[in-house]
């Protein structure tokens, strides 16, 4: 097994008895993750789970997850990551999409699973059944041959056509990415990591957790982001690797915190998944602290452009340099990817995946200029893309649920500026005079994931469109666009 499936298997034979995860203040050395993940393997392997066949996973951070991950690429199998923000129905179309015959679930969103009535043929409840299942698996070795270009996540990333595509990306995918961020910042195997951004998510889990785990360092998982308890974390861990996006670190300098706790064991910052502000990055470095930007997307797992530590400040603002094993070009103003850490494809969309792709460059979306030194600053969005805290929210979906509101005729959503979350949907709409906010808000509640659902409504009598009758968006970002309409 080539894989991810082998990482657990080969960090114990090299370093046994190093922390790997740390959950709760207790520590799990390598020979226990690698011990549970092979008879968490061998559990799913009884209840049927073979080569090829998707897992879903939906819970918090939590060592379970990276354990789901492991297993499955120990059979060979293909780990499908949900996101616990979404809505029963949003989860219910990624299962299917998907395909999924098993799903490992728990947290707040636990109940979502009942509801939903899907057809995923094996459900493991996390906590004891979970437990009762790794007891109950022998824990001897599982040699299933996995290569490089098989298949290992599905991570669903939503889309200009208004359904979430799952992005394929192979062991060799993320073997590659992992490789990149190894080289291009100075990991050491005393890393210790704080694992505060989602899992679910391609930064958290590939530009932060599974490099640190390849190196053999330690990753603190936490169930989710509170910038208080950040503090205490960085000072009892004496932690020294940090991702999140603009909008936590954002909220860690607005800490009352922020000013007297013992940050002297940071030693990597990693920011990125939507623009940084320089006023955050000027921040940090007040205090001492060089963040480093990283640009990418799910496609390419994630990690394409870095700014490092030398560059940091001489050119703040750019999103850096290709990593190591990528290429980048600029052609017609867009930025396009290339390198073994791009996806084949999108799961089962043959015809949106040859779209994506020119000449085998993967077209990015994102529009960006380059300066004398090569170092490439995002400018815009191509694509309709509103990033709000760090999620994705593609207009089409939200405009989608919005025409089935009774008394909608029609709408745009647009992103507006926000403080705290970098930007917020607004949505524009063409309505029956008695339609009001909180009608459509209420409308899409439970329909839509909570951040996907506008933050305001403005209300008007047309919507600006062209001659051939295509929406205006430029120019109703013009009009309603403002943080204070
Ligand atoms: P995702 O698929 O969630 O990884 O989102 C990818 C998109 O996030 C990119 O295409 C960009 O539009 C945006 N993005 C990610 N990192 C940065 C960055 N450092 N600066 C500006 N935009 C970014
Ligand atoms: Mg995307
Ligand atoms: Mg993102």
């Amino acid at each position: 097994n080539e894989g991810l499936g082998s990482w657990p298997a080969r960090r114990a034979r090299k370093t046994p008895d190093r922390p790997a995860l740390i959950h709760d203040d207790r520590p799990f050395t390598y020979a226990a993750l690698h011990d549970r993940v092979t008879r968490l393997a061998h559990a799913l392997h009884g209840l049927g789970v073979r080569r090829g066949d998707r897992v879903a996973y939906l819970g918090p951070n939590h060592p379970t997850f990276l354990e789901t991950l492991f297993a499955t690429g120990c059979l060979g199998g293909i780990f499908v990551p949900l996101n616990i923000r979404l809505s029963g129905p949003e989860i219910a179309y990624q299962l299917a999409d998907s395909g999924a015959s098993a799903l490992i679930y728990g947290g707040p969103n636990a109940d979502l699973v009942a509801e939903i009535q899907s057809d995923v043929r094996v459900q493991i409840a996390l906590g004891e059944r979970y437990e009762d299942l790794l007891r109950g698996a022998p824990a001897d070795p599982i040699d299933e041959p996995v290569g490089l270009d098989d298949p290992c996540m599905i991570m669903y990333t939503s889309g200009t056509t208004g359904r979430p595509k799952g992005a394929v990306l192979t062991h060799g995918n993320i073997t590659w990415n992992a490789v990149n961020v190894l080289v291009d910042t100075d990991l050491i195997t005393d890393e210790v990591a704080l694992v505060s951004a989602p899992l679910f998510h391609t930064a958290g889990l590939n530009m932060l957790t599974l490099p640190v785990l390849l190196k053999g360092g330690a990753c603190v998982i936490v169930g989710g982001f509170d910038p208080d308890a950040t503090f205490d974390l960085i000072e009892k861990h004496r932690v020294t690797f940090m991702f999140g996006v603009p909008a936590m670190f954002q909220q860690v300098v607005r800490s009352p915190r922020w000013a007297t706790a013992d940050l002297s064991s940071l030693r990597i910052l990693t920011c990125g998944g939507s623009p940084v502000p320089p006023t955050l990055i000027a921040a940090y470095q007040e205090r001492g602290l060089t963040f480093l930007q990283g640009y990418g997307m799910t496609e390419a797992s994630p990690g394409t452009l870095f700014l490092d530590a030398a560059h940091a400040v001489s050119k703040a603002g750019s999103a850096g340099v290709p990593h190591f094993f990528s290429d980048v070009c600029i052609r017609d103003g867009e930025v396009l990817v290339q390198g073994p850490h791009v996806m084949s494809g999108y799961w089962g969309l043959p015809d949106e995946t040859a779209r994506c792709f020119t000449d085998g460059w993967f077209r990015s979306g994102d529009a960006a200029r380059v300066d004398d030194d090569g170092y490439v600053f995002i400018v815009d969005r191509i694509k309709d893309l509103i990033i709000s805290g760090g999620e994705n929210i593609y207009p089409a979906e939200v405009e989608h649920a919005l025409m089935t509101v009774p008394g909608v005729q029609e709408c745009a959503v647009i992103g507006v500026p926000d403080d705290t979350w970098g930007e917020v949907g607004r949505a524009v709409i063409v309505g029956d005079p008695s339609l009001t906010e909180q009608d459509v808000l209420t409308a899409l509640t439970g329909r839509l994931a909570k951040y996907k659902i506008p933050k305001s409504v403005a209300f008007t009598d047309t919507l600006p469109r062209n001659a051939a009758g295509k929406l205006l968006k430029a120019r109703l970002r013009e009009t309603f666009g403002r943080e204070d309409p």
